[in-house]
């Protein structure tokens, strides 16, 4: 595991509630980073089929854009109701036909496939958030790390914090869903804390006891 010898990396996403809640999750190391969208850096196409393909290709296209260590995330809403959908296309679920994103209708279009799927009690709605972190240095090395929260897709939305799919879900053993959490209790860490909550917290998590610390 190569350990990381700098504090100044670039966060390889183009997606603002990501990079918002990267940069809230290195602030406190003490880290300075742009991202890819702050250094205009043309955004990769998305051409793997699994998270971990996926966010190797975004961290490396930063990082040779770049020459410094760039850190991705690829992640989605994983659906055991339809069959793990929508999963790594969680974003072309909101893609519109003028090319913007559109969350309002991408989770009308989960809840209509719900319902034709006849997923409508509480147990039958089992879904999990999925994020895989890629730290990517300049010379081609990677380093990947997954985390993953349980939870529910509830109807309907609650909530306006957050982004993307959080207002339709909701966290096992929680009664608010993660649009009506602020990022401190979406998160659920701190460096130096034993558990997190969201399921990027929780690959930061792993990423800073593997890469930063001795
Ligand atoms: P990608 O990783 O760029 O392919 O996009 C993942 C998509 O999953 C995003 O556009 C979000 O809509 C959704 N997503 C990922 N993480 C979260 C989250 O923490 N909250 C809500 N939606 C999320």
């Amino acid at each position: 595991m190569r350990k990381l010898d700098t504090k100044t990396i670039v966060v390889a996403s183009h997606n603002a509630g990501k990079i918002r809640e990267i940069q809230d999750l290195i602030g406190p190391l003490g880290f300075t980073a742009k991202s890819a969208a702050d250094l205009n850096f043309i955004e990769p196409d998305e051409t793997g089929t699994t998270f971990e393909e996926n966010a190797t290709i975004k961290a490396l296209a930063s990082a040779h854009a770049s020459g410094l260590p760039a850190l991705s995330d690829d992640s989605g809403l994983v659906i055991d109701a339809l069959g793990g959908d929508p999963g790594v296309y969680t974003a072309n679920w909101a893609e519109t036909a003028d090319g913007t994103r559109d969350f309002a209708m991408a989770m009308q279009k989960v809840e209509t496939a719900l319902e034709k799927a006849g997923a409508m009690s509480p147990e039958s709605r089992s879904a999990r958030f999925v994020s895989v972190l890629c730290l990517a240095w300049p010379d081609g090395h990677t380093e990947l790390f997954r985390g993953e929260v349980e939870g529910t897709v509830v109807w309907p939305p609650r909530g306006t914090q957050g982004f993307g799919y959080d207002p339709v879900f909701q966290p096992q053993g929680y009664e608010t869903t993660f649009g009506e959490m602020s990022a401190e209790q979406k998160h659920g860490w701190k460096p130096g804390e034993p558990q997190a909550l969201s399921h990027r917290a929780r690959a930061f998590k792993t990423f800073v006891e593997t890469c930063l610390e001795a």
